[in-house]
C-alpha cells in the first residue's frame, strides 16, 4: 500500500507530492518528511519525479 504526502522536494525546497509506503519511514525518494502538511497548501504541488520513478519502477515489477 503506498499513500501520496506533501512535502518539500529537498530540505527548504518546493512542495510536491511524494510517494510513501504504508508504515515506510521515509518518502520513495527518501526523504524525511519532518511534518504533516495540509493537503490544501499543495493543491498546486507536481508530483515528486524521483518518486514517480521509484513508484513506476514497483508497479512494473513481478510482485513476488
Ligand atoms: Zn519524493
Amino acid at each position: 500500500m503506498y499513500e501520496m504526502c506533501v512535502g518539500p522536494e529537498k530540505p527548504g525546497g518546493a512542495l510536491v507530492w511524494h510517494v510513501m509506503a504504508k508504515q515506510a519511514a521515509a518518502t520513495l525518494c527518501g526523504q524525511r518528511l519532518a511534518a504533516r502538511i495540509e493537503a490544501s497548501r499543495a493543491e498546486r504541488a507536481r508530483h515528486c519525479p524521483d518518486c514517480m520513478a521509484s513508484f513506476a519502477e514497483l508497479m512494473t515489477s513481478t510482485p513476488h
